[in-house]
């Protein structure tokens, strides 16, 4: 098969690695850095060139898209869509999972376990909002935020309303979400393709830290996860409408928690982790459902 990578940065781990594994399985490979793609829009016959060349003939395409490049990186993801191409992910369900508010939102209306959450963008009543999610302790996050920045734990009501006050300062849209203390610094990565769990790992913050990010000097180990985390985690981004995704759960008293789901996650932290081939599990995925090449929406939506 003929497989694009669109990513920005072939030397990247995750990006490497898919490159190895499709290698390795005997197809041909190419890195596609979606800026640096021109696209002629019509009905006739849809085209995108790269570098004075025509990008034509690709069976699959595995979109690596980065937050900051969401926009532009989705539009040329439909245009493949357009033409016929298997998108491992596709562009609506990448656009939907972005979007932290909505994800959330269908997350809650199919009834996945989440940590109850407020949205405010200009809240005229700072008490009422926190009332609302049920009092300090709290989380309060940028919507923008990555990497755990812009992720404030908030312990007493007059501290929450201070950091409420100073985020609605800076004009952003914040998230003011229940503490889950009993998660103890800790959250789960599942690691889904097609509607399996293939690996998980739990990702402990440093000592005296409740972020868990690996940026945040927080460490990923081995973890088995329990059916009902499963079952939440497949269904998460069944939700989301994504073939690959990182889910991250919180372990609550009431069960697993969904708090993000991620539609290029990283392998380098689950490789490690777990010694196991992610890459080429993805490039197993696609032999088996590319075939068709078909995809659910060619772009549509
Ligand atoms: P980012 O997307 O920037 O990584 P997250 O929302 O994932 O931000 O939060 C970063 C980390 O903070 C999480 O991995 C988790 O360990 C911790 N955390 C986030 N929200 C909560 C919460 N409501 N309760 C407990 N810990 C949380």
């Amino acid at each position: 098969m003929k497989i694009g990578i669109l990513s920005r940065n072939a030397n990247l781990y995750s990006t490497r690695r898919l490159i190895e594994a499709s290698e390795a399985r005997g197809h041909e490979v190419k890195v596609i850095d979606a800026l640096r793609c021109y696209m002629n829009i019509n009905s006739e016959k849809p085209q995108i060139h790269f570098q004075g060349e025509e990008l034509s003939d690709f069976d699959a395409i595995i979109p690596r898209i980065g937050a900051s490049v969401t926009f532009y990186g989705t539009a040329v993801l439909r245009q493949f869509e357009m033409m016929g191409v298997y998108p491992v992910n596709e562009s609506v369900a990448i656009t939907r999972s972005r979007d932290k508010l909505r994800s959330m939102q269908l997350l809650s209306r199919k009834g996945v376990g989440m940590p109850i959450t407020g949205f405010a963008s200009k809240p005229g009543d700072t008490k009422d909002l926190l009332h609302m999610v049920g009092g300090a302790p709290v989380v309060i996050k940028l919507l923008e935020g990555t990497q755990g920045i812009g992720v404030v734990l908030a312990e007493t009501q007059k501290a929450a309303e201070s950091v409420i006050e100073a985020f609605m300062g800076l004009k952003a849209n914040i998230m003011v979400q229940e503490f889950i203390k009993e998660a103890g610094g800790a959250d789960i990565r599942c690691f889904v393709i097609g509607d399996k769990v293939i690996a998980a790992m739990k990702r402990q913050g440093a000592e005296g830290e409740f972020r868990s990010n690996l940026h945040r000097g927080g460490s990923a180990s081995l973890v088995k996860i329990s059916p009902q985390e499963r079952r939440t985690a497949i269904a998460a981004s069944k939700i989301m409408g994504l073939n690959v995704a990182g889910v991250d759960l919180l372990r609550s008293e009431r069960g697993p928690l969904v708090m993000e789901v991620n539609s290029s996650p990283g392998l380098e932290g689950i490789e490690t982790a777990t010694g196991k081939d992610v890459a080429g599990m993805i490039v197993e995925f696609i032999e088996k459902n590319a075939a068709s090449k078909r995809t659910k929406t060619r772009g549509q939506g």
